[in-house]
């Protein structure tokens, strides 16, 4: 519901817009940008109607606030007055009318959860809902300290199958191990999440579409290097963390917020750790790889095919974007990577001159910190699996999410041939050329094609957008029965456009994934 650029993106008159044809679902007037809100919000305007005064809002006054110039929406209990920020919503004002006068968290959580609607909001809060007086659960003492005792969690209302995680621990003279039982059969390491950060320990597992977290400020201090073992095929998780001092520990620790809670994955916001920027390296004119660490207490592995988000203060907000990580480089298996997998993470970042982001992240310094989410996104491995055939249709950092599946992709033996269609404006712009000619010399079941949009006369090969023509001779099925998947990414209509002609060709829904937010 309530969003930054990207949805908009590219913006009317941005460098990423197309010559003809409208690419954002609803342009934005000129002024109305995220950086024009951002000064708005500045300039010490009176955004609530309320003279800076936060006022408690019953259910009744809320409903009365349901017009555009008059529009109140509540997320997570708080309410804010809309109208202000209404020509600035890139998703347009209907969308953002859709919540008015109402609770919008649902709403706001399946369109944008990610975006940081409190710091770009700030200067419309209104004020609290009003709490209806309930009954107050009786508090159990017993589980203030966490003493090892296996502590039911709390539990929403699943699904029969899904059974919630519980834990236990145990310790030497100089470890303590935390186990999880998830009870989960294809439990990997990249469902453990785990953060160590000025004395608080968090582990999430990640559980199909849940979350089990646990949260607590350790009793006693440990060492930052965190071990994490996972028996696949038991689903059993094991923490080990190194006490700094040999003592026995009474109890593990304090429970924090939401420790021993099983709840749906949307639920949870998104959690950030600080990383350190280590290197940067061009990769095209406008085109940079980003080597981030990791701090030394987490334990995080993107899946392939996931994204993460960034975090940055531009301007006094809060401003947040996602990125998907990617190798070090598509020689990656052939050498010792510089850096190992599981504390680096590769980001490769286009720079707009007139982003509001990219520009800001561009001018860390190497030792600068950024917040890195953890990941998100519904791409599976799985799907890579029992495939004979993989297409991947890429267009500018499309290409991102491309980079490990293809990696990934050409260890499975059972592939017979993956296909890399690659759309860029000009060949200066093309991401990791080189690379791919080389890959596609070496490996035979490998092949790309380079197709510009905006070629000099030099160029031998195939021009233009994507199309019918091109997409039917690039996208064939060697058999009638052969399994195949059609990976695609780009600038939004990009996508679209992609996903309509694929059907035109009588690819099945599950024979396409689409890559978004
Ligand atoms: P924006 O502020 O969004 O601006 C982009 C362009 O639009 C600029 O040229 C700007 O001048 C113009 N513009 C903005 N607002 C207006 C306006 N109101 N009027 C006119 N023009 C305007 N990108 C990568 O580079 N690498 C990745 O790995 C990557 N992964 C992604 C993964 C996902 C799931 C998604 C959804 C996107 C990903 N992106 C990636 C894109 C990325 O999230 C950002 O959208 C991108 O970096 C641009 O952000 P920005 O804030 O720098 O630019
Ligand atoms: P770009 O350089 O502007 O465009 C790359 C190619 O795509 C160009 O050939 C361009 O043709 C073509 N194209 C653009 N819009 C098109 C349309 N409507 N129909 C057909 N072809 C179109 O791209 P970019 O600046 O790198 O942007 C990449 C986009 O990918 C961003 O929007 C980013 O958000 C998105 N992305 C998404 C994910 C994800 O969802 N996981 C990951 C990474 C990137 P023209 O020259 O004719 O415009």
């Amino acid at each position: 519901m309530l969003n930054v650029p990207s949805q908009a993106f590219p913006a009317p008159g941005s460098q990423q817009r197309a010559a003809s044809g409208g690419r954002s679902k609803v342009p934005l007037k000129q002024g109305r940008s995220l950086m024009d809100w951002i000064r708005l919000t500045k300039s010490g305007k009176d955004l609530t109607g309320l003279k800076g005064r936060l006022i408690e809002v019953t259910e009744e006054e809320l409903i009365k606030h349901n017009k555009k110039d008059d529009c109140w929406v509540c997320i997570r209990g708080l309410v804010y007055n809309v109208s202000p920020y209404m020509e600035y919503h890139p998703g347009g004002e209907d969308e953002l009318m859709r919540a008015a006068g109402s609770d919008g968290t649902d709403l706001f959580d399946q369109v944008h959860r990610w975006v940081n609607y409190e710091s770009m909001l700030k200067e419309c809060l209104v004020g609290r809902m009003a709490v209806k007086p309930v009954a107050i659960a009786k508090e159990n003492h017993e589980k203030k300290f966490l003493n090892g005792i296996l502590l039911k969690s709390k539990v929403p209302d699943l699904p029969a199958k899904e059974i919630s995680p519980s834990y236990d621990w145990f310790q030497t003279e100089s470890l303590v191990t935390i186990v999880i039982y998830t009870k989960q059969k294809d439990m990997d390491s990249e469902s453990v999440i785990v953060d160590y950060q000025d004395g608080c320990f968090r582990a999430e597992i990640l559980i199909k579409d849940y979350s089990y977290l646990l949260h607590t400020e350790l009793s006693h201090e440990i060492q930052e290097d965190i071990s994490v073992r996972v028996a696949e095929k038991t689903g059993k998780v094991e923490i080990v963390l190194k006490k700094k001092v040999n003592i026995s520990w009474k109890y593990l620790g304090h429970p924090l917020e939401n420790h021993n809670s099983f709840t749906e994955h949307k639920e949870k916001g998104l959690y950030y750790r600080k990383c350190k920027l280590i290197s940067k390296v061009d990769v095209t004119h406008d085109t940079k790889l980003y080597c981030l660490m990791l701090p030394p207490g987490t334990h995080l592995q993107v899946p392939i095919g996931q994204h993460v988000y960034l975090k940055q203060t531009v301007t006094g907000t809060e401003v947040v974007k996602p990125y998907t990580p990617v190798l070090e480089s598509l020689h990656s298996d052939l050498q010792e990577p510089l850096h190992p997998h599981n504390k680096y993470i590769y980001l490769m970042i286009k720079i707009y001159r007139a982003g509001l982001f990219s520009p800001h992240f561009d001018c860390l310094q190497i030792g600068d910190c950024v917040s890195l989410s953890s990941p998100e996104g519904n791409f599976k491995k799985s799907q890579l699996q029992d495939l004979e055939e993989l297409f991947l249709l890429a267009a500018g950092t499309g290409f991102t999410p491309m980079i490990k599946i293809l990696n990934y992709a050409l260890n499975i033996t059972s592939l017979r041939k993956v296909k890399l269609m690659f759309f860029n404006k000009t060949e200066g712009d093309i991401l990791w050329r080189n690379q791919l000619e080389q890959l596609a010399d070496k490996e035979r079941r490998f092949e790309v094609e380079f197709i510009l949009s905006e070629p000099t006369c030099e160029w031998t090969g195939k021009q233009g957008r994507i199309s019918l023509p091109l997409l039917s001779e690039f996208v064939k099925r060697s058999s009638e029965d052969s399994g195949v998947l059609i990976c695609i990414c780009g600038p939004a209509p990009f996508t679209e456009q992609g996903i309509r002609l694929l059907k035109d060709l009588n690819f099945s829904q599950e024979e396409v994934h689409s890559f978004t937010a």
